[in-house]
């Protein structure tokens, strides 16, 4: 029984010894390739033995309560020295080995980290140990770091009997967000806020021994850490992972993985669906059955309600139910996923574009020239409170107007790593005339409606000109729709000041190819097609258009825009534009 292993657990690492003991034989993780073949099968037994091991070794180096650095590509590797971390009691530090096809994006993302929590280890396979030299030029301070190897058979150590009891308010690891505005922030996760998660996802995506899950997302960053892997072992449900660049590859990949094992439990950004319907063709469609997929989740950027209302058109008479797709809300402030429950499918609210510049809710019917559909991520559940707040006076707001989301409950973390005062304004917020609560300030922007939460944008990356509030996603989204050699999801628009005035800049990668008949891309007239369609949808007047090359608008190793990075290169010039002569 589920409840059996997880009642009074203190520690995932706890039922996770559980599991193995009451079912060693049965399949805890598979890493896959290709979509669907099997490369690497561990059971509970097997994945528990590997972890006790691991912890033995990380006792030995007097790593309790000290922090390892995880340097791993995707794969079991990492999954067994994180649930080491977890056995010995260790604060394991996710991340991902600088990538030299995409060093820009991976480096700067681990030097931040490291220079945040300072470890006193790097965990690592044999072969990136063996490197570790070679990264001296690189990542300083790396090479003189001590470097344990975990992925060899035998480490030379007398492997734990059981975990370490973990106090739930012990710290079990640091989540690093993203980073999309700022440098990332190291979110302090202790045992019980991680339980506790995995507790309120499980009921509320309705998962348990029955269910199986395949993950492609990175498991260095939290949903594919949370969800992707911890779910499995906290539910006792299969897990299949499989790595990013296998899905960027193929997209289809990922709903093959589901037909093969049957999985009914997988998510993604909103990106991961878009690929799968603009890639899919008629012979993979026919080979697909996604009738056991029971939730489809989406969330960690924008859920756009046309990718969603395509998802399900494309993929519905492959057996997806329309049911299945679950908009989520989540942060790593949180552990991963913020309140919100699931089960009705996609809702959307059309409500007025002109309204909400002010910050207005008024509803309009669907299809309404002046309106923009927003995704809800369900309603506020038991043992959490979610409110609208006004972000300067700090007073909660009604129904219909939109302001700063605020969360309270248990999984909010303990704060950020060595940020005091970050930790105090961000997780300790008071809501005026409420002294009783302390309050998570999400930096989110969003409304209630009829007590469903609609998030419309991040709060740093609000366009105000004149006034009046613009969402980057939504102009970007313009610009996309606009101009098919734009590449979706590679734009980024900001203002910056002119003489005193914030003007709209637009930056995106255009994908010359995409080019109807292999036609050059007319700058000047993409331009003015452009100028056009955001002078139609918002009245605003387009400073600059900017064309970069494919790969140049910063984002995040998780795949998310960087707008603030893309206008600090904006105003120091540093993006790849395309010029007339490439274009
Ligand atoms: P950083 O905090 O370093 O700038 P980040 O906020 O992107 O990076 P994460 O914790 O990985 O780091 O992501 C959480 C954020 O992702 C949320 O605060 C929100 O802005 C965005 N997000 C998550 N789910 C949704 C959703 N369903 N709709 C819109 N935005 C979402
Ligand atoms: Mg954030």
């Amino acid at each position: 029984m589920a409840s059996d292993c997880i009642s009074g657990a203190t520690s995932l690492a706890q039922i996770l010894h559980r599991r193995a003991e009451r079912h060693p034989e049965r399949r805890a993780l598979t890493f896959i390739v290709r979509g669907t073949e099997e490369r690497t099968a561990y059971s509970y037994a097997r994945l528990d033995e590997r972890a006790r091991s691991i912890g033995a070794l990380l006792k030995a180096h007097g790593m309790e309560g000290e922090r390892a650095l995880l340097l791993y590509p995707q794969g079991v590797e990492f999954v067994e020295a994180f649930l080491g971390c977890l056995y010995a009691g260790a604060v394991a530090v996710p991340a991902y080995p600088p990538d030299p096809t995409r060093l820009t994006r991976t480096l700067g993302r681990l030097l931040g980290i490291i220079a945040d929590c300072r470890p006193k280890v790097v965990l690592a396979t044999r072969e990136l140990c063996a490197m570790a030299a070679s990264f001296a030029e690189q990542v300083p301070g790396l090479a003189e770091l001590k470097w344990l190897a975990t992925d060899a058979e035998d480490l030379g150590v007398v492997a734990l009997t059981s975990p370490i009891k973990a106090a739930s308010e012990e710290l079990a690891f640091l989540q690093y967000t993203s980073g999309s505005t700022s440098a990332p922030k190291g979110v302090m996760v202790s045992h019980g806020n991680l339980l506790i998660n995995l507790a309120h996802i499980g009921s509320s995506l309705r998962v348990g021994e029955d269910s199986c899950s395949v993950t492609w997302l990175p498991s260095f960053h939290d949903m594919g850490l949370v969800d992707g892997l911890m779910g499995g072992f906290h539910w006792g449900y299969p897990v299949y992972l499989m790595s990013p660049a296998d899905f960027l590859k193929h997209p289809l990949r990922w709903l093959q993985a589901v037909t093969a094992f049957k999985v009914t439990h997988t998510g993604g950004p909103n990106f991961g669906y878009e690929l799968c319907v603009r890639k899919v063709t008629p012979e993979v469609l026919e080979g697909l059955d996604l009738s056991s997929w029971r939730t489809a989740y989406c969330g960690a950027e924008p859920v756009r309600a046309g990718t969603m209302r395509r998802f399900v058109e494309t993929f519905s008479p492959r057996g997806l139910s329309p049911l299945a797709l679950a908009p989520v809300y989540g942060l790593a402030e949180v552990t991963l996923k913020a309140p919100g429950d699931m089960g009705r499918g996609v809702v959307t609210v059309s409500v007025d574009k002109e309204a909400l510049k002010e910050d207005r809710v008024v509803p309009l019917s669907a299809g309404d020239a002046n309106a923009t559909e927003i995704v809800s991520c369900g309603h506020a559940e038991e043992g959490y409170a979610m409110t609208i707040v006004d972000p300067e006076s700090c007073e909660a707001l009604p129904e219909g107007r939109v302001g700063e989301i605020w969360v309270s409950g248990p999984s909010v973390a303990q704060g950020y790593w060595r940020k005091p005062e970050l930790t105090e304004e961000t997780f300790r917020a008071r809501m005026r005339g409420d002294d009783a609560r302390r309050w998570l300030r999400t930096g989110d922007l969003g409304f209630m409606k009829d007590g469903l939460l609609y998030i419309t944008g991040r709060k740093k990356d609000l366009i105000i000109i004149g006034g009046q509030n613009h969402y980057p996603q939504d102009i970007e989204w313009t610009v996309e729709a606009a101009l098919p050699a734009v590449r979706p999801g590679c734009g980024a628009a900001f203002s910056v000041d002119v003489d005193g005035e914030e003007r709209l800049v637009v930056v995106a990668e255009v994908d010359t190819k995409q080019q109807q008949g292999g036609a050059a891309l007319d700058l000047e007239a993409a331009t003015a097609t452009v100028r056009k369609a955001i002078n139609e949808a918002y009245q605003l007047r387009l400073h600059e258009m900017v064309f970069l090359k494919p790969g140049s608008v910063p984002k995040t190793s998780s795949g998310k825009i960087q707008r603030q990075a893309a206008k600090r290169m904006y105003l120091e010039r540093g993006l790849q534009r395309v010029t007339e002569e490439a274009a």
